[in-house]
């Protein structure tokens, strides 16, 4: 199939991938690199596939400036299973607070109290996730193992533009950051976090793999009801190989981390993701109306932009236009209802500006 330009697609995950990536692996498919073998043929332990994977590991280490007393693990469960390892790996079957900002970091809370005893200790609820509790009004307990917060909330559209200093609320407790949909998209503020993951398939590569990133004085503290193949310490021991990774997302996430190099790394993606979320917000806020979205402002997500039309009844007519002018997957989520536009890192500011003209011609025609 040859097309003279594939469309947007704006799905919130398994969401779209660099076109350079995605030919590049159709190129190496039945034979990577001379060896004979298609990547998902390889042995995990094999001299081909430790290649790839080191190689991997080390472009994301250096992408995101991860400090050396950090672990860089590649595992499988994706971010839900994260909300029971996590627990697993560090609560101590103690304490665990939790700071609600959405729908994620609610599973999150949800999931944790099976293993822990967990608080809420902050929360946007009242508002419909709208906003972001001001750290200064958070009470973390003194005897919390670690506090999780959902660093870039999918579904409903609320990023942390700053993490907060645990320490300078008196609270040594660890930051776990479930960062899963805006990973790479901005830098982390290392000194900050204990452990951050995500789920490959938003922002990294296809789903399957789960990349953690833990400083190392918190391995080796699981519960004996932990799962081996989810033990942290175990994972960490054997460089991801404990059991069989998934090779394939391993190899496409590297092929990922390149191409951000190419691109000038994380910060010149973050400019770019600045450019692309204030261009998209500004036609909405511009509209009149014709289109809200209901995020307070310095709560806005880059990545994840929640809309809705006033007319609610033009919604179908919405999405069947956008298709035909290959704009993809903009419906919103169930829970939320209305359109969300997923403007990942693969996502071009072309592709941000056709759906602004999308609008803008929408609103024109219905307004
Ligand atoms: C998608 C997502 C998850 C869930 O990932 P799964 O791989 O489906 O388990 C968790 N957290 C956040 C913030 C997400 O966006």
């Amino acid at each position: 199939m040859s097309l003279a330009r594939r469309p947007f697609n704006f799905a919130p995950g398994p969401a779209l991938l660099p076109e350079a990536v995605l030919r590049r692996a159709a190129e190496e498919m039945l034979d990577w690199q001379g060896s004979g073998m298609s990547v998902m043929e390889m042995s995990h332990r094999g001299r081909e596939f430790t290649s790839i994977a080191e190689k991997a590991e080390r472009d994301l280490r250096a992408l995101l400036a991860v400090p050396p007393q950090f672990r860089i693990l590649f595992m499988q469960g994706g971010g839900l299973a994260e909300n029971a390892i996590v627990p697993l790996n560090l609560s101590r079957a103690g304490a665990v607070d939790v700071v609600v900002t959405g729908a994620w970091s609610q599973k999150s809370a949800k999931e944790a109290r099976r293993y822990a005893d967990v608080r809420v200790v902050a929360s946007n609820e009242a508002d419909g996730h709208t906003s972001l509790p001001p750290p200064a009004s958070w009470q973390p307990r003194p005897d919390a193992q670690y506090l999780h917060l959902c660093s870039n909330e999918t579904i409903h559209g609320v990023e942390f533009q700053t993490l907060p200093d645990l320490k300078a609320l008196g609270s040594d407790a660890p930051l776990v950051i479930d960062c899963s949909s805006h990973i790479l998209s901005r830098p982390i503020d290392w000194p900050k976090v204990g452990l951050a993951f995500a789920g490959a398939q938003k922002n990294i590569g296809p789903a399957g793999l789960t990349v953690v990133i833990v400083r190392e004085d918190l391995l080796g503290r699981a519960l004996p009801a932990c799962p081996s193949a989810f033990d942290y310490q175990l994972v960490a021991e054997n460089r991801s190989m404990f059991n069989t990774p998934p090779t394939y997302a391993i190899y496409i996430a590297g092929l990922v981390f390149e191409w951000i190099a190419a691109e000038g790394g994380v910060a010149a993606l973050e400019a770019r993701n600045v450019e692309k979320s204030a261009l998209l917000y500004d036609a909405l806020d511009g509209s009149g109306g014709f289109y809200v979205n209901r995020v307070a402002k310095d709560a806005r997500s880059r990545m994840n932009v929640p809309f809705f039309l006033r007319d609610e009844s033009l919604n179908e007519a919405f999405l069947a236009a956008a298709k035909e002018r290959g704009l993809l997957q903009l419906k919103g989520h169930k829970s939320v209802g209305g359109m969300r536009a997923s403007i990942y890192n693969a996502m071009p500011l072309e592709g941000v500006q056709a759906l602004v003209d999308h609008l803008q011609d929408f609103a024109r025609r219905h307004g």
